[in-house]
């Protein structure tokens, strides 16, 4: 089964204690569809501005992404730029234009509106709604959302969050959602406005799952060196839903097998600057840490 997601395509501007990178291609919706698509087809829904060259355009080429929900508008590409120091387990945003994303309104080709899986990759969770609305024989949809959304449109996040299936949002951002500090009683609350299951990501200590009396944890890799942790939440939600949406199974074992894959993904991505390691892995690669995840957490009782 395809996955469908909606996000943010950008020029990323990054400062780590590694290095600088000025306007790289980034974005939540692209760092998803890259990681995605080594687990299943991918239609990206999203707009783009004329300062998106050929060069831009040519990294979805020859994956398994289709890129015809991809418009191309008159104005700036979204631009963001954020730093990160100490642990870098999260970023200080310094900047976020939103250019051609202002007057965005995403329509949702013909050939995906049957589509099943579907991921609300971070951005205004009006546009995330419009898209969710699109989809009638959606059987699971994902919801990524980030600190500028929560402060700043929360009204319209709790109506898109009504709406999903599950939460996918890092551990700081869920507490500021329910304003509740335990992490259980915050995924609780959330999970009263809406989405069925809550997975937060915890940066470098993985991720939980969240859902009725079930809660299931997988660590993070244990990296000797991280470059620059952008897109790490995104690679991660590529690749718990990429291979939810490539086995067609939703119960809660192989829940359990997508969040690893998620750990996996998310831990190449923060191995080089922007998408360097992911344009570059191979289906070995991530079997072979898949299984090195499975050692590190195995054993008997
Ligand atoms: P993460 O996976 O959380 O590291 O997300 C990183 C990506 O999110 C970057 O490539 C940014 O372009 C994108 N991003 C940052 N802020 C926003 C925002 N307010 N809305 C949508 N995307 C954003």
């Amino acid at each position: 089964m395809a996955v469908l997601v909606v996000g943010s395509v950008a020029f990323d501007s990054l400062k780590t204690p590694y290095g600088e990178a000025q306007d790289v291609l980034g974005g939540a919706a692209t760092y998803f569809s890259i990681t995605a698509s080594y687990f299943t087809p991918v239609n990206i829904v999203a707009v783009v501005g004329d300062d998106f060259g050929e060069e831009h355009f040519r990294v979805f080429e020859g994956r398994a992404i289709d890129i015809s929900g991809l418009e191309r508008a008159a104005g700036r590409t979204f631009r963001w730029s954020g730093e990160y120091s100490g642990d870098m387990n999260e970023a200080r945003t310094l900047d976020t234009q939103l250019n051609v994303f202002e007057h965005f309104s995403p329509k949702i080709p013909p050939a995906y509106r049957d589509s099943e899986y579907a991921f609300l990759a971070n951005i205004h969770p009006v546009l995330q709604l419009q898209v969710r609305e699109q989809l009638p024989q959606a059987k699971l949809v994902g919801l990524d959302t980030m600190n500028y959304w929560i402060r700043g449109t929360p009204e319209e996040l709790r109506r898109t969050l009504s709406r999903v299936d599950m939460l996918v949002i890092n551990e700081k951002e869920v507490r500021m959602l329910a304003g509740i500090d335990n992490l259980r009683r915050a995924a609780s609350a959330v999970r009263e406005l809406g989405p069925s299951a809550v997975v937060v990501k915890r940066g470098e200590y993985g991720a939980c799952l969240f859902q009725d009396e079930s809660i299931f944890f997988a660590p993070g890799y244990p990296l000797e060196e991280l470059h620059d942790p952008t897109g790490a939440g995104d690679s991660f939600a590529g690749g718990f839903m990429g291979y939810l949406a490539r086995t067609g199974d939703l119960g809660d074992d192989n829940l359990r097998r997508a969040l690893v894959y998620g750990s996996v993904m998310a831990s190449f991505a923060v191995e080089e600057f922007g998408l360097s390691r992911l344009l570059r892995l191979n289906w070995n690669d991530i079997q072979t840490r898949f299984q090195e995840f499975k050692s590190m957490t195995h054993f008997d009782v």
